[in-house]
């Protein structure tokens, strides 16, 4: 039998605007654009929500239903990508086997784990709710089940802040007084027709399944039949595991100074190994991107003499790539890096002694930056760009960084 998590960030945009901003905690607060502007809701907070604002509304409409005091923000993507790649990491705490479905949630087989939690699901839930809130300020709902479907059910049924564990073998009895449209993919479109059946709630589709009444043919049918018996036949699908990891970041001004180029691709390399080692995976491919002031990109990839997760490693093919990109001079406005051809770590013949000391030291500098921040052991190279960005316990807070390439 397995044990899935479903968790779920609550409220994710306006999440992190309160975490950034806490003085707008305990005020409705709507993402989605200003104050006047056209657009829709993109995420409402619960005091919002209290005021029957939801998600798509046109804004206009929720500004006629929240007191003066609302607040309204554009938002910012290249934050919340930040904050959910932060989630995201340490959930890899618990389990490597992760499926991340969208920005906010993430499937997590924890089957494998368990025993390190004395066989208890809630010690593990709580301690990772416990986690993320402390290092990110965020609350999440976690679902936990035998199968995805019901995982997923069960993160919807207390919100926010929500954990709802249902028992191995007591998945029918916790699905069946749920309305249908609990049920994932069933939304405005079915709801009605399932109505029209007599169908309202998930005992109804076993029941008038056991009568020998209609329930809807096809796919529907025997979806709707499975879940409502507690059987899911969705499985994870860890195969969705990138097949690169890159890091890129667009500079608050525009710069020609090589150094600089260089401490901020090392930088990034770092941060690529660093997830690489996280997720056990080495690459074979290393590309590097250069976007000059005039928005002309050039790119260039080298393939490594053996796979690595190292950055020493990886960054000296980056440092080379950027000097065939890169004229001396010619201001830039965005560097990036990519490694790619991933592989399971420690899977490589050559020079395995070497590659074995350089992934122990760094497994070792990785759990003390965990641990005491990132700034605790440092290279000189990336040290000069305190000068030109904040940082906090993770590292430094980049102008701009976007995760595809
Ligand atoms: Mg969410």
């Amino acid at each position: 039998m397995q044990t899935i998590f479903l968790l779920d960030i609550d409220c994710f945009f306006a999440s992190v605007e309160m975490a950034l901003h806490p003085e707008l905690r305990g005020k409705p607060l709507c993402i989605g654009g200003k104050r006047g502007s056209r657009g829709i809701v993109a995420c409402p907070n619960y005091e919002a929500r209290a005021y029957g604002v939801k998600t798509a509304m046109p804004l206009r409409t929720a500004e006629r239903l929240l007191p003066p005091d609302a607040v309204f923000m554009p938002g910012s993507h290249r934050v919340y990508g930040e904050y959910s790649e932060r989630v995201m990491e340490m959930l890899y705490d618990f389990t490597p086997d992760i499926e991340q479905v969208s920005i906010d949630e993430a499937y997590m087989d924890v089957t494998g784990c368990l025993h390190f939690w004395n066989h208890d699901p809630e010690t593990m839930a709580m301690a990772m709710k416990e986690r993320i809130w402390k290092k990110c300020g965020l609350r999440v709902s976690v679902g936990i089940a035998s199968n995805k479907v019901c995982a997923k059910i069960a993160a919807g049924v207390q919100k926010p802040d929500g954990l709802v564990i249902v028992p191995h073998g007591g998945e029918q009895e916790f699905l069946a007084p749920l309305p249908v449209e609990a049920i994932p993919g069933i939304g405005i479109k079915t709801t009605p027709k399932l109505h029209a059946l007599g169908i309202r709630t998930v005992a109804d589709i076993l029941m008038r399944a056991s009568d020998g009444l209609p329930v809807p043919g096809g796919w529907l049918g025997r979806y709707l039949h499975a879940v409502a018996s507690g059987r899911d036949t969705h499985v994870m699908q860890y195969g969705r595991v990138e097949k690169s990891i890159s890091r890129d970041t667009t500079f608050g001004r525009d710069s020609s100074d090589r150094s600089f180029l260089e401490s901020t691709l090392y930088y990034l390399t770092e941060r690529c190994c660093k997830t690489l080692r996280r997720r056990n995976m080495e690459a074979s491919t290393v590309t590097a991107k250069v976007r000059f002031s005039d928005f002309t990109t050039v790119q260039k990839q080298m393939t490594l003499v053996a796979p690595s997760s190292d950055e020493r490693e990886i960054f000296s093919a980056v440092r080379r790539l950027l000097t065939m990109l890169h004229p001396p001079g010619r201001t830039v406005r965005l560097v990036g890096t990519k490694v790619s051809r991933l592989s399971p770590a420690g899977n490589s013949q050559i020079d395995m002694l070497k590659g074995e000391k350089a992934d122990q030291l760094n497994k070792r500098l990785d759990a003390l930056r965990e641990k005491f921040g990132y700034k605790s052991v440092q290279w000189g190279i990336t040290h000069a760009l305190g000068k030109e960005y904040q940082s906090d316990t993770d590292g430094y807070r980049l102008h701009s960084p976007v995760y595809e390439m």
